[in-house]
């Protein structure tokens, strides 16, 4: 792994951070106004992403794409700086149109979406005209374990029928919500998937991972209820964690992405990238809570002593820094990996885990350092502090939980060791099996 940040991405660093700086941040007390007075999306939000563009910002997150789709082509490992940067300020990422899901969504569609459905939702998503959401999440069942999904679509000669019930989808309730990429469960179709399908875990485990399909679904069709928008910690986000029921949800054959029963190998693609996205973003919102906790205590006294002054506060400074430039260092390596075509696919997926873990707990505790050296402000809304601490607490479960991905790492650590155990291990019963690619999930 080279560590030099080359010098394209130095300069392109220094000029998204100079842009937020001269034109985004002067926003920032306009935006929560908007937000609080429910005039949202504000109207300047639209000029900024004019001049964004126009300043070569934009699509700064999708290296893949083709010449005349607009954006900069850059790599994950550079791209990771960027959305440290863009991190600090939450809704700057939809300043350069980087924020998620679309992000995610976008790369969805770009590989897997026909001609027809890159016009009709990739074209204006990557033109920054329409938002998305990806409607995995369901009430009624642990949604952590996807293979329990329940939403159903059905096959109805030239229509696909969906019911079911979808929670905490983020970016549903964005006015400029158009479309919902919605993970459904095939109705009558298992028997469609090959028998010869199988896995490390068995043949079960490899049909249960062919039974969900990807729907696009434009959020205004009949049938498609939005029921409310949850708050997280009783911060209710602008854009939405919603509730939505499907009923009887009509839809064209032609909605459905990729392949039928091939849900969960396609939304793998969102996995990887999306990770390091939201790990730098939770690393710049770190950084800015121990810049600020550093620089409260130098002005604030108590017994005649700056806080700065007190071994415990230097330590919570010294241990965040110390964390943060460790969890910077396993972010970009990932960032790195995915860059590389050749990475072995369970040790990427074990080490996009980790990350995954990693950046959700450490911003839970740097920022929550951060609150307890700003005293009772930190809780306020007067700083970004009380933000940061409830969307490090919900990265713990978003993208699934942080159990399932230490069981993703655990499992890749035992799957080498009984590689190098060979035959004194009782996990192959055999041979083939302990050359088969691991089933990580
Ligand atoms: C702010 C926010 C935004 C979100 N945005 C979206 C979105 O846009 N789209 C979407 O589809 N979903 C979204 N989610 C939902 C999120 O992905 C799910 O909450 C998550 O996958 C967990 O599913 P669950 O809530 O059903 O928990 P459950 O599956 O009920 O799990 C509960 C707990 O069980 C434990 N557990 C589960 N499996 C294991 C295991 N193998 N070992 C040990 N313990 C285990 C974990 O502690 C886990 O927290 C969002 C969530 C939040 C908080």
């Amino acid at each position: 792994m080279d560590f030099s940040i080359p010098q394209e991405t130095q300069a392109l660093s220094h000029r998204l951070q100079a842009f937020i700086d001269q034109y985004v941040l002067p926003y920032n007390p306009a935006w929560h106004h908007a937000v609080a007075t429910g005039d949202y999306p504000p109207a300047f939000l639209g000029d900024l992403k004019t001049l964004a563009r126009e300043a070569g910002l934009w699509n700064l997150f999708l290296p893949e794409l083709q010449a005349h789709e607009p954006g900069t082509r850059l790599s994950h490992s550079a791209y990771a700086h960027l959305a440290e940067i863009m991190g600090k300020l939450p809704w700057a990422a939809e300043v350069f149109n980087c924020q998620a899901p679309d992000s995610g969504n976008m790369a969805l569609l770009h590989q897997f979406g026909s001609d027809a459905q890159k016009q009709a939702w990739l074209v204006p998503l990557l033109d920054g005209h329409v938002r998305s959401a990806f409607a995995m999440t369901e009430p009624d069942v642990a949604s952590s374990d996807p293979t329990n999904l329940q939403t159903t679509v059905r096959d109805e000669g030239d229509s696909l029928v969906l019911n079911g019930r979808k929670w905490f989808i983020t970016g549903a309730a964005h006015p400029n919500c158009q479309l919902l990429l919605v993970m459904c469960r095939n109705q009558g179709s298992v028997h469609s998937v090959s028998s010869a399908l199988t896995s490390i875990d068995g043949p079960d485990s490899a049909l249960k991972h062919h039974q969900h399909s990807i729907v696009l679904v434009p959020l205004h069709t009949p049938g498609v209820e939005l029921v409310r928008n949850i708050s997280v910690v009783h911060h209710l986000a602008p854009e939405g964690h919603c509730e939505i029921i499907f009923r009887q949800v009509r839809i064209p054959k032609s909605s459905l992405l990729g392949q039928w029963g091939e849900g969960f190998k396609m939304s793998q693609v969102r996995l990887g990238p999306g990770r390091v996205h939201h790990c730098m973003r939770a690393l710049g919102q770190c950084e800015l809570a121990l810049s600020m906790a550093a620089e409260r205590c130098l002005e604030r006294e108590t017994f005649g002593h700056h806080l700065s002054d007190y071994a415990s506060v230097q330590e919570w400074l010294a241990l965040s820094r110390i964390e943060i430039d460790q969890a910077r260092l396993l972010v970009l390596q990932v960032a790195w990996l995915l860059d590389q075509a050749e990475t072995e696919r369970s040790q990427l997926m074990a080490k996009v885990a980790a990350i995954k873990v990693v950046a959700a707990r450490l911003q839970v505790k740097v920022v929550d350092r951060a609150m307890q050296i700003f005293g009772a402000m930190g809780l306020s809304p007067d700083t970004p502090l009380a933000y940061f601490w409830t969307w490090g607490r919900a990265l713990q479960l978003m993208d699934g939980p942080d159990e399932v991905h230490l069981r993703t790492v655990a499992r890749h650590e035992l799957h080498q060791a009984r590689l190098r155990m060979g035959a004194s291990s009782n996990y192959f019963t055999t041979p083939e099996q302990m050359t088969r690619p691991v089933n990580i999930r």
